[in-house]
């Protein structure tokens, strides 16, 4: 199992750890880490999931002279909540710069590969987005349920014949209109969507028209099922 086998299969169930994959994390610092920051933001995501209404409603009673979020955040790891706030108050012009920072996780996702993502693995990743994809839609090579501003998204690698592009499904996201993208070594552009954004990343000196060409094509494949 290479890297891109480890992303592909945590991708697909972050607490996943068949044999080839823990024989992987023992040599591999940087899927090891991966993995660790995956299982620990899967079970707080869980956590706070399941706090109950009314017991959040009583902690809100008790601590008036704070407020909610400070006490969910004493019972969340403040750390974490804040992380999620900020993402939250985000300016909307530094999507552009966050979706580049992004790039830089998932260096292993960027190949030009035959091989497709198993389509369990495609399925699981959309479908917590509530999302699907049209059986006729580009070869996805990789697919990822990434933790961006505040939401599981799915991060997706295209195989196009102007080489392995970037797609985002990126549902939360409210955009005007269509923005260019052209920094940190990245071209790409965000347009608003049916719900949301998409988002199409290439490396720089890609021909704009291959990237317009995916674009053109996702409001087709892309079907909202949640
Ligand atoms: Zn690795
Ligand atoms: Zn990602």
């Amino acid at each position: 199992m290479n890297c891109l086998d480890v992303r592909r299969v945590l991708g697909g169930d972050p607490t996943a750890r068949p044999v080839a994959l823990v024989a992987h994390l023992a040599e591999c610092p940087t899927c090891a880490r991966h993995a660790k920051q995956l299982a620990r933001l899967d079970s707080l995501i869980h956590r706070a999931l399941s706090v109950p209404v009314r017991a959040a409603a009583a902690a809100s009673v008790e601590q008036t002279a704070r407020p909610r979020w400070l006490a969910l955040a004493a019972g969340l790891g403040a750390a974490a909540v804040l992380a999620v706030l900020s993402w939250t108050l985000y300016p909307q012009p530094a999507l552009a710069t966050a979706l580049v920072g992004h790039m830089g996780h998932e260096p292993a996702s960027w190949v030009r590969t035959p091989v497709p993502a198993s389509p369990a693995a495609v399925g699981y990743v959309l479908g917590r987005a509530g999302v699907a994809l049209a059986p006729e839609a580009a070869q996805v090579s990789y697919a990822h349920s990434c933790l961006f501003r505040g939401w599981y998204v799915p991060h997706l690698v295209v195989q196009t014949p102007g080489g392995p592009m970037t797609v985002m499904v990126l549902t939360h996201e409210k955009v005007p209109r269509a923005m260019r993208i052209d920094e940190g070594g990245y071209r790409g552009v965000i347009v608003p969507a049916a719900r949301g954004a998409f988002a199409v990343l290439a490396p720089a000196g890609t021909d704009p028209a291959a990237i317009d060409a995916v674009v053109a094509r996702l409001a087709s494949v892309v079907r909202y099922t949640g």
